[in-house]
């Protein structure tokens, strides 16, 4: 029996002497390299006492060492848990209870309040690795052979546990199968027509979905080559792209990109897509990259607990504000919240999905997993509809929906509205508890420095445009929105911090 993922991914490699990935530094790693590479650590990892199943914990800065640990994990039939590098020790501590993983592999600089907390946490093993991925598990894992007999696993077996993002609360550990990350990686070398001579430019984290299952995953299933960047850099990504094709990022990576004066039409003509994910992008984004670069952004969407989900086609209309079509294997409806129906073309309600893709639940949570299957579906969270054309549009998450006097309000169509006016930068809508109105949509706006906006302003320009229960009951301006490293908004910062702004503690709901 083979490893399944491992496999599938090796299928995509046909010339070992190929770049699988390049650094800013020049180092570079070739498919021969990497097989090696993996077969030292994956040797490094079992004699330090991994058995199949289980976890490697790993928060380090990012580095090809850590991807090569999360390879080598799975050839060893374990499970890779990636920590994002903001996590305190006390969440650290959390995740370590929750995860209980075998070695946990942490930053030197770290290593004195870290592996005492591992420790009492019943790690076996703690080593260390910087952000040039130096320190105890390389030296470990130079001391071993460059070859490895991967360990066998089927496709129902688990390959990875990642934690969600925690936008909505705290983070849940999604078990990801052999089958899930290798058919989502497939789907997307299909979609999005990879082939071995792509290089991907690859600037995001690898502790996400994003950074680690879809752009590492898509390269080695494709064959093709990425440009390893320790973080995301406008001018050096621009210097870049005479030799890059593709660039896989988050809305704020374009719209830092859009005020860079190197951003040119010939400074984007050697690229041949731009795909954005994660959070939703700007219509505006969208228009002012076409019009900058000549490309058409490809927004797609998906999360922990799936992968990727739906795309924008590579050949058709890229539409500003959809998502695109299910992707291959992918099945999705929409479903009336209230009566569990499921619903027709354009009316909004609450994602569902079906396929492949699908994780295997939430660890140690199977109640919690029991009531996001719906007859076989997974819900979501996410409220969207499905155009008369099949274009799919997230309106917003289920949790952000505001019921003000017993209307639906959806925050992105108040939020859509405002940032149209003139001199606003971008905008959040969400849901405070009201005396009278249950909720009271209260809008958080980014205005540009030298524009002249105050509420009364905003208020007077809205009224024209959206029905009176839609409308903002307070105004409030900010510099900045609170975001996370994937550049989500973090909309549960914002209710607490305006908590009790119309006299009450909390959420009505
Ligand atoms: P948590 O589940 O812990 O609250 P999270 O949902 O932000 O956090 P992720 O799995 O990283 O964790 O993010 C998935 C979510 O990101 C989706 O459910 C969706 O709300 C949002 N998302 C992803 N891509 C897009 C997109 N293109 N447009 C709009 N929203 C998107
Ligand atoms: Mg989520």
């Amino acid at each position: 029996m083979p490893n399944y993922l491992i496999d599938r991914l090796r299928a995509g490699v046909t010339v070992p002497s190929r770049v699988f990935a390049e650094t800013a530094e020049g180092a570079i790693v070739t498919y021969a390299e990497l097989d090696r590479r993996t077969a030292q650590y994956a040797n490094a990892l079992v004699a330090m006492g991994l058995a199949p199943g289980d976890r490697v914990a790993l928060q380090a800065e990012k580095s090809l060492e850590a991807v090569f640990v999360y390879l080598a994990t799975v050839r060893a039939g374990g499970v890779f848990l990636p920590l994002n590098t903001a996590y305190t020790p006390p969440e650290i501590d959390y995740f370590l209870g929750d995860a209980e993983p075998a070695i946990f592999i942490c930053d030197p600089a770290a290593e004195a309040v870290l592996a005492p907390i591992a420790c009492a946490r019943g790690v076996a093993q703690v080593v260390t690795m910087d952000a040039n991925g130096q320190g105890t598990l390389r030296e470990a894992a130079e001391a071993c052979r460059p070859s490895f007999t991967d360990v066998p696993r089927r496709p129902d077996d688990l390959a990875a546990l990642l934690y969600t993002s925690g936008t909505t609360g705290r983070s849940k550990g999604a078990m990801l199968t052999h089958e899930n990350l290798a058919s989502n990686a497939q789907a997307l070398v299909e979609a999005w027509h990879f082939t071995p001579d792509d290089v991907l430019i690859h600037a995001l984290p690898i502790f996400h979905t994003h950074g680690l299952f879809v752009a590492i995953n898509v390269t080695l299933a494709a064959g093709s080559s990425m440009i390893f960047l320790p973080k995301f850099d406008p001018a050096y990504i621009l210097s870049l792209t005479g030799r890059a094709s593709v660039l896989m990022g988050v809305p704020t990576f374009y719209v830092r990109l859009l005020k860079s004066p190197e951003l040119t039409p010939e400074a984007a003509a050697g690229m041949r897509l731009f795909i954005s994910g994660s959070a939703p992008l700007l219509a505006e984004t969208h228009r002012e990259w076409r019009a900058r670069t000549g490309h058409a952004i490809l927004e797609r969407y998906g999360m922990t607990e799936t992968g990727m989900n739906t795309s924008n086609p590579y050949e058709g209309e890229r539409i500003a504000g959809t998502v695109g079509f299910p992707l291959p294997g992918v099945e999705l409806r929409v479903v009336s919240p209230e009566s569990g129906e499921v619903l027709g073309t354009g009316e909004i309600g609450m994602i569902e999905l079906r396929g492949p893709n699908i994780f295997k639940g939430y660890w140690h949570m199977p109640e919690k997993t029991a009531a996001e299957f719906h007859d076989g579906w997974f819900v979501t969270g996410d409220l969207g509809l499905v155009g008369p054309d099949g274009y799919v549009q997230i309106v917003g998450r289920g949790k952000d929906l505001v019921i003000s006097g017993g209307y639906n309000v959806y925050p992105k169509e108040v939020e859509t509205e405002i940032d149209a006016l003139p001199g606003v930068i971008e905008s959040a809508v969400i849901g405070l508890l009201h005396p009278d109105f249950g909720e009271g949509v209260t809008a958080v706006v980014i205005a540009r420095p030298d524009a002249a906006l105050d509420e009364p302003a905003v208020l007077e320009a809205l009224g024209g445009r959206l029905a009176r229960y839609k409308l903002p009951k307070r105004v409030i301006f900010l510099d900045d929105l609170p975001r996370n490293t994937m550049g989500k908004v973090q909309k549960n910062l914002l209710r607490e911090q305006y908590k009790g702004l119309y006299g009450g503690t909390g959420r009505a709901t």
